[in-house]
């Protein structure tokens, strides 16, 4: 019986997760990411979809992120007929994170061919899939719980754990019984999340596995401490109050936004802030909020002790407002502070959050949190160097505004905390570890440091290569 495994996305790189588990000739596909980048260059590798999709036996979904999820509606465009296995609450993400990107792309199309019209051009370019192709997708799940196995092809059995990456992440472990009555088992971590973050689980102890495919995001970095962070957020939150200033927090929509709103939840809880104003702008982040509010199965113990175990609800409590309409957002440039304003996008390139920063950044009582990772070129870049003046919506604006950083809150393991994960299992038959969604210099970073350890042989996999796993 053989057992192979190849890469179409995430190989050497770090978005567009797509990898295939090949056990007797039945095909396992684990994830079916978008890549992301330079939108041309995305647009193409999204649409030259290699996937044999008519000849996959399932589909395992790891968690809800775009780069993991991303071109699954895909899938039954392509052939594919079967099931699509993920926990219920990666279920849930998935769908939002699929039908915003439709609904993105369809009036981006509407958009640009109206433009293309009044040019008298004509405008090629289709979304890669609508709302109905979700849909259809939607259709297609099949939802198991954590450590809940079940057979899904000959031989073939999956179970997850919680990676503590994103609400509902999950790794998985393929149990495969051989011909001769001996079992092989093959694991994959999805994105690997780290210990102590809010909301969530830490990462799981897996069982011990023969193979094991790993991500390696952050094989060279190390990230600061929660501990550091909480501390910041209630410092400069106590000043705010008192410069009756606004604090404008750029977040994406999901996971991020709501571990902000758990954190202030918590520290006015525990009396280390007064009360303040914090609105939520933005509809996706609104909605997913509530995503996190019907998935308890995935909180972790502190945030039951903080707030179930005292009949509460972590994400709604009395200062906070969610805003989804346009109207409301802007009249948020009427009222004074102090108030904090968590929007969306991410690096503050679109969406509200570019009004509230125009409106707010000439202001010296203004803080600016920026709490994620800032891309080249962008303005939220621009504001973590410092620049004197940046533009904004066509505008030149003087900064003002303080401007404050807090790198704790990534969602993925560092190089410490990956051998630390793997340090808790027990590796005595592991033969084999193959790193994917990493750049190379992390990687090598990582191989480097791993070995240190003899957590070895580990591979690399390269993109479309097949790796026998005996
Ligand atoms: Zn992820």
């Amino acid at each position: 019986m053989a057992i192979k495994l190849y890469s179409l996305g995430a190989a050497e790189e770090v978005t567009g997760s797509k990898h295939i588990l090949e056990v007797d000739g039945y095909k396992y596909l684990i994830d079916c990411g978008a890549f992301q980048g330079k939108r041309e260059e995305a647009d193409k590798k999204n649409r030259d979809f290699h996937v044999p999709a008519d000849e996959l036996q399932a589909v395992i979904l790891t968690h809800g992120h775009y780069d993991h999820c991303g071109l699954m509606p895909l899938l039954a465009k392509h052939g594919f007929e079967g099931n699509i296995y993920a926990t219920p609450a990666s279920r849930d993400i998935a769908n939002l994170i699929m039908m915003d990107s439709a609904r993105i792309q369809n009036r981006d199309r509407e958009y640009l061919s109206k433009q293309a019209a009044k040019r008298g051009e004509h405008f090629k370019w289709t979304p890669l899939f609508d709302e109905e192709d979700v849909v259809n997708t939607v259709n297609q799940f099949v939802t198991v719980s954590y450590h809940r196995p079940i057979l899904i092809g000959p031989n073939v059995e999956l179970e997850f754990f919680d990676a503590g990456h994103i609400l509902g992440s999950a790794m998985v472990v393929f149990t495969i019984k051989k011909d001769d009555g001996s079992v092989k088992k093959v694991a994959f971590t999805g994105d690997l999340g780290r210990p102590n973050k809010p909301i969530i689980k830490d990462p799981e102890v897996i069982p011990a596995v023969d193979y094991l495919v790993m991500e390696s995001t952050y094989g060279n970095r190390k990230h600061e401490s929660t501990d550091d962070a909480l501390k910041i957020l209630a410092d400069k939150t106590k000043e705010l109050i008192k410069q009756k200033g606004k604090m404008i927090i750029p977040a994406f929509a999901i996971e991020r936004t709501q571990e902000l709103v758990y954190y202030f939840h918590l520290l006015i809880t525990k009396g280390i802030i007064p009360e303040v104003p914090i609105y939520v702008d933005s509809p996706m982040a609104v909605n997913a909020t509530s995503v996190f509010q019907v998935h308890p199965e995935c909180y972790d113990l502190e945030i039951h002790d903080q707030f179930l175990a005292h009949h509460q609800n972590p994400f709604g409590f009395n200062s906070l407002r969610l805003v989804t309409s346009v109207r409301e957002s802007k009249e948020l440039n009427n009222i004074n502070g102090p108030m904090v304003i968590i929007s969306a996008g991410g690096m503050c390139e679109f969406g509200r959050i570019t009004h509230h920063l125009a409106n707010n950044i000439e202001d010296p009582t203004t803080k600016i949190m920026l709490v994620g990772f800032m891309a080249a070129n962008t303005l939220g870049r621009r504001l973590q160097n410092h620049e004197p003046e940046v533009k904004i919506l066509g505008e030149w604006f003087k900064v003002r505004a303080e401007i404050m950083q807090i790198n704790a809150f990534s969602a993925h393991a560092d190089y410490v905390e990956s051998r630390a994960w793997l340090d808790s299992l027990d590796t005595s038959k592991l033969k084999g570890i193959f790193l994917v969604h990493g750049e190379p210099d992390a990687q090598e970073h990582l191989i480097k440091y791993l070995g240190e350890k003899d957590y070895k042989p580990v591979d690399v996999i390269r993109y479309g290569k097949e790796y026998v796993l005996d």
